[in-house]
């Protein structure tokens, strides 16, 4: 019986995984409570704190990325190597890139920003596209997340989702109005 309840509890424990590694049953609580008590403080902006080293995965639009890799001060190339912060905004980062010149500090972009009607500040493209796509998947942010940790790519925050997920909700209703309208004519 001892070697059977023994097996139980080695199955039970290989349920537990974080960030797509198995972990002990102490580790994952752990680490879901230290993730909590930091989702709690940082729940009110998408924004994350400044990382001076870029670990783990991203998803970058190179042209937005490559459009930017010139010192705005001396027009001289940067370089990667060069990088000193990340800071980012939901899967958008803004990166610190040091001039090797002038050494000037520049804020280059991995993704697109712009305004629109129905949004009051500028928005990322990345974090509006996330939003469509889990919502023409049918994924819920719990499902986004997992996805996310497997993938080692640093999270948009659950207010963040739930905003652009109804900036895209406005949008769908408004071009759903505007083909029946057309129709209507
Ligand atoms: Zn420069």
């Amino acid at each position: 019986m001892e070697n059977c309840s023994e097996q139980i509890d080695i199955e039970k424990k290989k349920k537990y995984t974080w960030k797509g590694r198995y972990v002990s049953e102490k580790v994952y609580n752990n680490r879901v409570r230290m993730s909590k008590a930091s989702k709690k403080i940082k729940r009110q902006t998408d924004e994350k704190e400044e990382s001076s080293v870029v670990q783990g995965n991203r998803i970058v639009n190179f042209k937005v990325m490559m459009d930017h890799m010139i010192c705005g001060f001396c027009k001289e190339k940067l370089s990667l190597e060069f990088m000193e912060k990340e800071h980012t905004i939901g899967l958008a980062s803004i990166l610190s890139i040091r001039c090797n010149a002038c050494l000037k500090l520049n804020p280059v972009p991995t993704s697109n920003v712009r305004t629109s009607q129905l949004s009051k500040r500028p928005r990322y493209d990345i974090n509006v596209q996330s939003a469509l796509g889990a919502l023409h998947a049918g994924l819920e942010y719990s499902q986004l997340e997992n996805l996310f940790a497997v993938l080692d790519i640093p999270a948009p925050t659950a207010m963040s989702f739930k905003e652009h997920e109804s900036l895209v909700g406005k949008a769908i209703e408004q071009v759903a109005k505007y083909s029946c309208d057309q129709a209507a004519l």
